[in-house]
């Protein structure tokens, strides 16, 4: 497995830093740095989660993925259409994740899977209930929040897949991978017998 998405969205973050070919540092330093969202440190970083995932995420709490929105405005690109959804409608961080029609189904799917109760798929509702009810030490919060940078980092990737190697997947196939990271991950960590029996009983 590649980086994909974090190897080519730090390139562009540093190419987007460089000035006559020269890397400034304090723009790389302000586009990397935490900033005010300090609550959702602890959360993105925590020791749970894939190293390339928090990344992702990180910046997607920030707004900072070089999404075509920004691309667009900076003139890098002539045009913005979302490759996820195909349709009209432009690409930008909270339409991406998880507005767009795409992912709105992927996330659905994940939460119908962790038997969430409460559903969103608006990024701005969904991230602060994140930060207001799923902060505790509980094992299923901790696969909880583990399935939303996954999702996150899976549906970046995607669309990356899209655009530089024009390669797509379904709905149902990103669901399948975004599960298997989820496993993976808890199967391997540190989380109790119990945590990873109730996880692997989700159907
Ligand atoms: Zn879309």
């Amino acid at each position: 497995m590649n980086l994909l998405g974090g190897a080519e969205n730090l390139k562009n973050l540093i190419n987007s830093c460089c000035v006559n070919s020269k890397v400034h540092l304090s723009a790389l330093y302000n586009a990397l740095k935490p900033g005010t969202k300090v609550e959702w440190h602890d959360f993105v970083w925590e020791k749970l989660n894939y190293p390339k995932h928090s990344f992702i995420v990180w910046l997607a709490i920030q707004n900072k993925l070089l999404t075509q929105d920004r691309l667009h405005k900076k003139g890098i690109i002539q045009s913005n259409q979302c490759y996820l959804c195909e349709g009209t409608v432009e690409e930008n961080r909270d339409h991406l994740f998880f507005d767009c029609k795409f992912s709105n189904c992927v996330w659905n799917g994940i939460m119908e899977w962790l038997k969430f109760k409460w559903r969103s798929a608006d990024w701005h509702m969904l991230t602060n209930w994140y930060i207001s009810r799923m902060r505790g030490k509980g094992n299923k919060q901790k696969i909880k929040r583990l399935a939303l940078t996954a999702t996150i980092y899976n549906i970046w990737r995607e669309r990356n897949a899209r655009i530089f190697k024009k390669e797509s997947r379904s709905v149902e196939q990103l669901i399948k991978i975004i599960k298997l990271d989820i496993w993976t991950i808890s199967l391997n960590s540190s989380l109790p017998d119990e945590a990873c029996e109730w996880l692997l009983s989700m159907e």
